[in-house]
């Protein structure tokens, strides 16, 4: 037996007269507009509108595989909600009332209910349990699920079929006989797949990664060739932290002068530095990125005539000072005695 029910009454329009259905609202089938499911309660209100602004059909041209088109079609459709649904969308109300920077980061209140709603969907068709625990989840625990779900969530509602463009099948005189009924087997497979890469970014601990070896015959120095750390965190479980392999001359960065390149990785912080003046490897971005891990930002042109930032006197790259690397960023420096140099830089 199709999941889907063609519920027809006594008296109710047929398709072709959809227009005039929808306008005069008269409800032969009222589905949840999230689940689809049937709504039999006589007193149930069809106060969810969504509005379509095209509908998709197949053309066939000549002997070749019909292709699908959107064609413009302003129409609106009205379905109700069902107990389930409308519970679920009052935990995404109470996600949202206790995190207003997570909705104002969203974008606005209307756009973050219904991308957590979507989250909760997922929790939802999957007969997960744990939506109770998201309403209490740290910030970064609902960013995760909402990167990870809020898509394939979004798609399974019933009134996806319909807004903004009215999709091939999608029926307004259909309703489901169970919750989720029209969810297909590919929807369902996506969202198991997008369930377990949320449930295993949510266990991951990033784990500190040395600097690779180098590659083509080119030996990598073990640390990051400006600050000289000799571990970063990933960021996920695939993460290389370290970026693209990197070769410099020690002349540009405070050496003797060596004529040999020098090869090596940047950290992630380093890395950065770098990329904000340009993405040279020099004195510049050894300034900048020595600048950041200080937090200090000296105003450029003012230090000294004719240079064009505040410059460390006698600063040079961990790479060229022959030093072993260390845990810490910077550890080599600190014969320059940094703090002395953090507070004249906030006064320049
Ligand atoms: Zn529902
Ligand atoms: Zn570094």
């Amino acid at each position: 037996m199709s999941p889907l029910a063609v519920v027809t009454h006594p008296g109710t329009v047929k398709p072709r007269d959809l227009r005039r259905w929808q306008k005069n609202e008269a409800q032969p089938v009222l589905a949840c507009a999230d689940c689809g499911v049937l709504i039999v309660d006589k007193l149930a209100t069809a106060d969810e509108v969504v509005t379509a602004t095209a509908v998709e059909q197949r053309l066939h041209v000549g002997d070749r595989e019909p292709v699908v088109m959107a064609l413009p079609e302003p129409r609106q459709f009205r379905f109700g909600l069902c107990d389930a649904c409308r519970q679920r969308r009052a935990r995404a109300e109470e996600i949202i009332a206790k995190r207003p920077m997570l909705a104002r980061s969203l974008g606005d209140k209307k756009y973050a209910l219904s991308a957590i709603d979507a989250v909760l969907i997922v929790f939802d068709v999957l007969e997960q349990t744990g939506q109770e625990q998201l309403i209490d989840a740290k910030i970064d625990a609902l960013r995760l699920a909402l990167k990870n779900l809020s898509n394939a969530g979004g798609l399974a509602r019933w009134s996806s079929r319909f807004a903004p463009v009215i999709k091939i099948g999608a029926d307004p005189e259909q309703a489901g006989t169970h919750r989720w009924a029209h969810v297909t087997e590919a929807q369902l497979e996506v969202m198991r797949s997008d369930f377990a890469q949320y449930l295993r970014a949510r266990t991951f601990r990033p784990e500190m990664v040395e600097p690779p070896e180098g590659e083509n015959g080119h030996v990598a120095l073990r640390g990051c060739l400006l600050c000289g750390v000799s571990r970063a965190p990933s960021t996920s479980r695939d993460d290389q932290p370290w970026g693209r392999l990197r070769s410099t001359q020690e002349a540009v960065l405070g050496g003797r002068g060596r004529p040999e390149k020098t090869y090596g990785y940047l950290c992630p912080a380093c890395d950065k530095a770098t990329d904000r003046i340009g993405g040279a490897l020099g004195m510049n971005a050894l300034e900048e990125a020595v600048y950041s891990f200080l937090e200090v930002s000296p105003k450029l042109g003012e230090f000294e005539f004719g240079r064009s930032r505040a410059e460390i006197i006698g600063l040079k790259a961990w790479c060229v000072t022959g030093q072993p690397p260390s845990t810490e960023a910077w550890a080599f420096l600190d014969g320059l005695g940094l703090e002395e140099i953090k507070k004249q830089l906030q006064k320049a």
